[in-house]
């Protein structure tokens, strides 16, 4: 089955973690083993060859940079202008990779319907480019908010205006407080643009004030239930409610943490806190649940994002092991149709929504 996975670090797996994503996540391992140089570096679990095996043909991927304040002890850099012109590194990635014949830019509604008519027919998935959709997590790096048609030209389709604490345009995860002038100002800016408003990391004060704000299309990348793991970081089931009222898909994240409760970051292991993919399912089901369909939810791993196979559920070695989640959904009891929605459909419904 196509699976849509509506969120991967890709670029900044090859440009802040070296990683040739080209290669077999275990050529990857094997070049790093040892390495200790980044302390979110983990156990690779991604790779373009591992997208294709488990026909993930097609993945929402980002560019992340931050800029922090001198006041601010998260990793980022000291101005937007160096964030802007990180982000402009890993959109070269991005079409080295086109150039390579690896990814495909999906944009439009005319590349989306080519391109899954390429997955869909008979040749190997070892021949066909895997297909992107450039987003933004954390929109620090646009040095004004005149900087977003520039970055819509170059493909950007959805922007999460923040990230993880304080944020030039909103406030992030584990911070507090609205948008702002600025953030108002980068919300209609992306309507004009029909820009997707990803609401992942959006802090409850910057989450609600968005979604009166922001007109356009509204979706949640990689993002858990707080009902089942109790912290900001997860949506409460307001929030889910909220979401669903708008139209949006909400992807499942699975950075252990956000799956189980009381994880330790460097102590925890998933067999320790019996994380596997039926957890994944846990949440799925809250969000089917909650809203009363299964139109709602989708994937968005968010892989090697920061965190490795050492936090990722027991039972996933590589990305591939996705394909392990259509039998899990029906042992739950969910309808084939559902499961296609939550694997790919719902995506792609919401994309041919916005991209007429
Ligand atoms: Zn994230």
């Amino acid at each position: 089955m196509l699976i849509v996975d509506a969120h991967l670090d890709l670029s900044m797996n090859a440009l802040e973690w070296n990683r040739d994503l080209t290669l077999p996540v275990a050529a990857i391992n094997a070049r790093e083993a040892g390495l200790t140089d980044k302390p979110d570096r983990g156990l690779a679990t991604v790779s373009l060859p591992e997208l294709r095996r488990g026909n993930v043909g097609l993945v929402v991927a980002t560019q992340i940079a931050r800029y922090v304040a001198p006041n601010n002890p998260l990793p980022g850099w000291h101005s937007p202008a160096q964030a802007w012109a990180q982000t402009q590194g890993q959109l070269a990635w991005y079409q080295a990779m086109e150039a390579a014949g690896e990814m495909v830019q999906i944009n439009s509604r005319a590349t989306l319907e080519q391109h899954l008519a390429l997955w869909a027919d008979e040749t190997p998935n070892d021949r066909k480019p895997v297909g992107y959709i450039l987003s933004l997590e954390g929109a620090d790096s646009l040095v004004t908010v005149a900087n977003l048609a520039q970055a819509h030209a170059s493909g950007l389709r959805a922007v999460g205006p923040a990230h993880y604490g304080p944020g030039r345009y909103a406030q992030g995860t584990d911070a507090t407080g609205g948008l702002g002038p600025q953030g108002r100002a980068l919300l209609k800016e992306m309507e004009r643009l029909s820009i997707i408003l990803d609401a992942t990391h959006l802090c409850d004060d910057s989450f609600w004030e968005a979604l009166d704000h922001f007109h356009g299309p509204v979706w949640a990348s990689h993002n858990n239930c707080r009902a089942l793991v109790n912290h900001n970081r997860q949506y409460s089931d307001d929030q889910i409610r909220a979401l669903a009222a708008r139209g949006a898909v909400i992807g499942a994240a699975l950075d252990a943490w956000m799956m189980v409760p009381n994880w330790v970051r460097g102590q925890s292991t998933p067999l320790g806190m019996h994380c596997n993919l039926e957890v994944a399912v846990d949440h799925i089901d809250h969000i089917c649940q909650l809203t009363g369909s299964a139109k709602h939810v989708g994937i968005g791993t968010d892989l090697d994002g920061a965190f490795g196979r050492e936090q990722c559920p027991y039972d996933l070695e590589t990305i591939a092991d996705l394909q392990k989640l259509p039998e899990l959904l029906a042992k739950r009891g969910y309808s084939a149709q559902d499961i296609e929605n939550m694997l790919h459909g719902n995506w792609l419904r919401f994309l041919r929504n916005v991209w007429l």
